[in-house]
């Protein structure tokens, strides 16, 4: 008999060994080499894991080990813990994925996401396969099935990766609980996440961080990221085997897209392939030995052209978000390939990029309302308008702004857009034209985008209309001019909106400027076959600049914060008309001012009507970035945090390419610097007012 203090020992054992006590295992030397482990299964009791059957203490076999891997997200044999663990010692070994078709057919996810997503599931299909196994698609909800396929199975054991998500969490504490009414053994690991999120908040006194600045102190004096683990592979499993029935394929198999109901005749092809063997070319491409030259592309300054902004064969965000692609391995890869380049130990920032998705999943993970305004604890509670019909136009690419339209078409013909077309799109839906709230904005993204993730893309918006994070609000991306200094020769317009494609570069920007017969040598008469812009843009953006302020002045005033320590009392004060014209600038506005900005406001054109009067310029005193990576997280002067998530990739200082130059600034500047209608600040003040009034309702934070 062998025992652990006062408890019994199970032991497993292998087949061959199954009728011979623990005592004679020992003493036969044969437990060499199993794991000693406290028992989940018998809580109280420790296991001698040899693989192969479960034994009581007199050696006798009571149980094989029947698991099943749960896929959810890590969709991947790389770096997956619980699938590793599932294959750890057991009889049979079954993965699974559920896929309700109702769900399908009623969910807001869009075609291209649900073709990534049967693309992924079908490599993760064919892996299996190479090892003897496969994939099990269920059609329905786990809590309604597994109680079924634990009792059908003869399930000893569920294994699965740790969700930090609010519902997932929930989900997963039911179906923790069907399984041990089932005497079902339940493991799961934490894998999508670098960090164990819930040891981030205990550092925080059990809260989550809401400056990405106080996130890189908490992590920073973590221990690093586990490393990556293996593979499953064939000598994992052992013994270990996939049942498999005859009609598996039509009970099992991954459905096509046509059978969840999608009407696939004109589809194009993917641009975005999914699956983990995808994903890890992708990775090799950007981080292998031999990318040193994508290196130079991602993380030097890359020249500047439109090629940034199509979907490149880099890109890994949807490989991330469903999880295709282990973060870990990706920080292991980006850490070798540093040292590789740089010789020298990599600071913190170098993880920029996947600290910020952390930072998000860290602050939504224990708030259930992140992707709301109304009972969003952290979201401030901004009067947005409702206006469905600019809505429309905004997600359909009608806005009449040729940059805006390009990149709502790239993003519903294709999936992906890249971080500062994002910015764009947001800016222009929310703070800086159209007032509509970014619960909007995120639905459409959550829809289209392959990488939307219910955190991130919530987090991402919250931050960018100013709703939360504390965003600087003070300046916005001009529809105009933000993409004529990426792309001045309109490549990206022309590639995706093909009316546009014979216009000159001077009027791809703005093709309403273009004299009448531009407009017909190029095919295309605005307001007829292209439509004119849906609004004036210097002018709605300096209204909506004016109630940002105001809703954060009042904030102050409620909260004692000090939020408003860098905005200018009154912004239209900050740059008058003749500095915008290269005059004299005070000298906190002379910091961050280029001759090339000045030259170019004076090109900019606004919207609609342009009339032949200047308009103001705002601008912010920040700190030069000094690497692609270092984020725009800056002290004011006041010591205000500001926490604003960049882009470390592949597009940076458009123009000039001065040390320093920051996108942001650039467009900063070109924003308010378009020739537009002078409000004078008490006129615009005015309006603001009256639009409140209009809203009846003051700011504050949603509780
Ligand atoms: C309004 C808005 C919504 C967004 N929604 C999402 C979303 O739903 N899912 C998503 O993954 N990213 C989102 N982002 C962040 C960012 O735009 C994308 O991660 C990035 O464009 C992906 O580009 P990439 O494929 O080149 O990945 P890379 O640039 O190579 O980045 C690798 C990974 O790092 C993470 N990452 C990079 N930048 C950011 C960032 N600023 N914030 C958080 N994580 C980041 C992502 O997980 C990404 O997969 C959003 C940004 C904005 C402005």
């Amino acid at each position: 008999m062998a025992s652990y203090g006062v408890a019994t020992v199970i032991i497993r054992v292998s087949g061959d060994a199954t009728n011979q006590t623990a005592d004679e295992l020992i003493r036969r030397g044969k437990i060499a080499g199993a794991l000693c482990k406290p028992s989940l299964f018998w809580p109280g009791s420790v296991e001698l894991d040899f693989g192969g059957l479960r034994c009581n203490a007199s050696g006798r076999s009571i149980m094989p080990i029947n698991s099943i891997h749960w896929f959810r997200k890590g969709l991947r044999l790389h770096d997956n813990p619980a699938l590793l663990e599932a294959a750890r010692g057991s009889q049979t070994l079954r993965c699974v994925y559920f896929l309700d078709p109702w769900f399908a057919g009623a969910s807001n996810r869009g075609i291209n996401r649900w073709r990534f997503l049967l693309q992924c599931l079908e490599d993760l299909d064919s892996s299996l396969r190479k090892l003897n196994s496969c994939l099990f698609v269920i059609r329905g909800q786990p809590a309604n099935i597994f109680p079924r396929l634990f009792k059908e199975w003869k399930v000893s054991r569920l294994t699965f990766e740790c969700d930090s998500e609010p519902f997932g969490k929930e989900r997963d504490a039911a179906i923790k609980k069907l399984a041990s009414e089932a005497g079902v053994e339940v493991i799961t690991k934490i894998s999508h996440t670098l960090y164990d999120l819930d040891r981030i908040m205990e550092l925080n006194s059990s809260q989550p961080p809401l400056t990405y600045k106080r996130f890189q102190t908490l992590v920073s004096s973590m221990e690093p990221p586990e490393p990556p683990l293996e593979p499953l592979t064939r000598e994992l499993l052992g013994n270990c085997v996939t049942p498999v029935s005859e009609n598996h394929k039509e009970r099992y198999g991954v459905p096509l897209l046509d059978e969840l109901g999608f009407d696939t005749e004109s589809l194009a092809p993917a641009v975005w392939p999914g699956g983990e063997s995808e994903a890890l070319m992708r990775l090799e491409r950007h981080l292998g030995p031999d990318s040193t030259a994508a290196w130079q592309e991602n993380f030097e300054r890359p020249k500047m052209n439109s090629s940034p902004l199509l979907a490149s064969p880099l890109g890994l965000s949807p490989y991330l978000r469903f999880g295709c692609l282990s973060c870990r391995l990706f920080y292991y890869k980006l850490t070798e390939l540093f040292k590789k380049v740089k010789n020298g130990s990599p600071s913190i920032s170098l993880y920029d990029k996947l600290l910020w998705r952390e930072f998000f999943y860290t602050a939504a993970s224990n708030n259930p309302r992140f992707d709301r305004m109304e009972g969003n604890p952290i979201c401030i509670r901004i009067p947005w308008d409702r206006n469905p019909e600019a809505l429309a136009k905004w997600a359909e690419a009608k806005t009449g702004f040729p940059w805006i339209d390009a990149i709502m078409t790239q993003l519903r013909q294709e999936g992906w857009i890249h971080h500062l077309a994002r910015h764009a799109v947001a800016c222009f839906l929310t703070r800086g034209d159209l007032w509509i709230s970014w619960e909007e904005g995120m639905k459409v993204f959550e829809e289209l985008l392959l990488d939307a993730d219910w955190s991130v893309n919530a987090g991402s918006w919250l931050c960018h209309s100013c709703s939360s994070f504390f965003q600087q609000f003070f300046h916005c991306y001009c529809p105009v001019g933000f993409g004529r200094r990426i792309d001045p020769n309109g490549d990206f317009i022309r590639r995706y909106l093909p009316i546009l494609q014979d216009f000159p570069a001077k009027y791809i920007y703005d093709p309403w400027n273009a004299p009448e017969e531009v407009q017909r040598a190029a095919k295309c008469v605005i307001g007829v076959d292209y439509p004119k812009p849906m609004v004036n843009h210097a002018e709605a953006s300096r209204l909506n600049i004016e109630r940002m302020r105001q809703i954060y002045q009042q904030l102050s005033r409620y909260r004692g914060l000090s939020l408003l320590a860098t905005v200018p009392s009154n912004h239209m004060e900050v740059v008058s008309v003749s500095e915008a014209q290269g005059a004299a600038v005070p000298p906190t506005c002379r910091r961050t001012q280029s001759s090339t900005s000045s030259h170019r406001v004076r090109r900019e054109q606004p919207g609609p009507s342009r009339p032949k009067y200047r308009g103001t310029r705002h601008r912010h005193a920040l700190n030069h970035r000094t690497s692609p990576y270092t984020t725009q997280s800056n002290l004011t002067e006041n010591g205000h945090e500001f926490a604003v998530p960049q882009q470390p990739g592949r597009l940076f200082w458009p123009i000039g390419g001065g040390a320093g130059k920051r996108e942001t600034e650039a467009e900063h500047n070109g924003c308010h610097g378009d020739d537009g209608p002078s409000t004078s600040s008490s006129a615009l003040k005015a309006q603001v007012d009256k639009k409140r009034r209009e809203d009846g309702e003051g700011v504050a934070f949603s509780s």
